[in-house]
């Protein structure tokens, strides 16, 4: 038995300290945009070093509103991934935009920085979205590069690397904006949802700070056409006790996934789970360990069947989803990200997980392949 993941497990190591944070919140009956989600926003901004940071409602709020205040609309470009979680792409549509899909690489599962130079100087785009999938990030100096020759914009979608690093830069301070989640599941998860920009520009944060109350900079006087999207006070007080523990916590993916390498060298199964590339310069954080396999349904099932718990991150590319059929893409349009949608698994990786259960996983799969 090895659960894909144990929340509860991690709960009951901070209990105590979370209660008595939460409770301070009830007792002061100040729920909103308070001191603690003002301290929390300094200290997402000190460990992404980026001047600001603002909290929002969640990670695909922190997408929409980056876009609105960098005033993406009505069918411009927005290049991204088609592989990733929908809120990327779902936040370019839902502004009237059109998401432009590149094509990933095959070993960071990452947008191919070459195919999106093609693409920008080939269409007139206004914004990027690279995403950091799985706590690794896109190759972002190429992806700067181009954007830069051709004016434009970059929001990160960091909402899987808090805490990780591209060339000795955070990220999430590399783009106009960053953009974080603290969906439960993310490597800093609240208690329900919530989100973060960062961003180095005084101009965009200023923005950004009042379209999440309505676009108001002034109460009840309105200079943009914002929506309710605040992180609330009970959340960053369950945040800001986490913090304390995420670099531990990093530290501890980064080494089970040290050791997922060692168990399946050993156990030499290389040929058939092709392992997550980790590039040199990067701090992959590990939001998830996703490999690449022959057969993965079947695999999958005969886990489950032993009480392994094993995701499909993602199983239907973006582009291929029923909502974007307006857009006219097509089956074969993005042979890699199409590919991956076949062949990924992702195995349990999180603070706490026991060698023992890891060498299970990694024996369960030798079994699959070897009989
Ligand atoms: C989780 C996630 C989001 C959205 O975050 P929510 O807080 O769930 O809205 C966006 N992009 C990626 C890549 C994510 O993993």
């Amino acid at each position: 038995m090895v659960p894909f993941i144990d929340l509860k497990g991690q709960y009951r190591m901070i209990a105590t300290e979370v209660e008595g944070e939460i409770k301070k919140v009830m007792d002061s009956q100040l729920f909103i945009l308070g001191e603690r989600v003002r301290s929390l926003e300094e200290r997402i901004a000190a460990l992404c070093r980026t001047p600001y940071a603002i909290g929002v409602a969640s990670g695909s709020d922190a997408i929409l509103l980056s876009l609105m205040a960098l005033e993406i609309g009505r069918d411009d470009l927005v290049a991204t991934t088609p592989y990733t979680f929908f809120s990327t792409a779902g936040s370019i549509a839902r502004l009237g935009a059109i998401p432009l899909f590149v094509d990933i690489d095959p070993d960071t599962y990452n947008i191919d920085p070459e195919r999106l130079a093609e693409v920008l100087r080939r269409k007139k785009v206004k914004a990027v979205i690279p995403v950091h999938l799985f706590g690794q990030c896109a190759d972002m100096d190429p992806i700067m590069e181009a954007a830069e020759r051709y004016g434009v914009r970059i929001v990160e979608d960091a909402a899987q690397a808090i805490g990780a690093s591209y060339r000795g830069r955070m990220a999430g301070s590399m783009g106009d904006t960053g953009c974080f989640s603290f969906f439960p599941t993310k490597n800093l998860g609240g208690f329900g949802d919530g989100g973060m920009v960062v961003t180095g520009n005084e101009d965009l944060a200023t923005r950004i700070r009042a379209l999440r109350v309505h676009g108001s900079l002034r109460r009840y006087y309105h200079t943009y056409i914002g929506c309710n999207s605040r992180l609330d006070e009970i959340q960053a007080a369950v945040l800001l006790v986490k913090l304390r523990y995420l670099e531990g916590w990093t530290e501890e993916r980064r080494e089970k996934a040290r050791y997922y390498r060692h168990l399946f060298r050993e156990a030499d199964l290389l040929g058939e789970v092709r392992l997550p590339v980790e590039e040199a310069g990067c701090r992959h954080v590990y939001n998830q360990f996703v490999v690449r396999v022959p057969s993965r349904d079947a695999l999958r099932e005969h886990l489950q069947g032993l009480g392994i718990g094993t995701e499909v991150y993602y199983p239907l590319p973006l582009h291929l989803q029923e909502c974007f059929s307006y857009l006219g893409y097509r089956e074969g349009d993005f042979p890699e990200a199409e590919r991956l949608s076949r062949e990924s698994l992702a195995l349990p990786i999180y603070p706490g997980l026991t060698r023992e259960s890891q060498e299970e996983v990694v024996e369960a799969i030798r079994r699959f392949y070897r009989g």
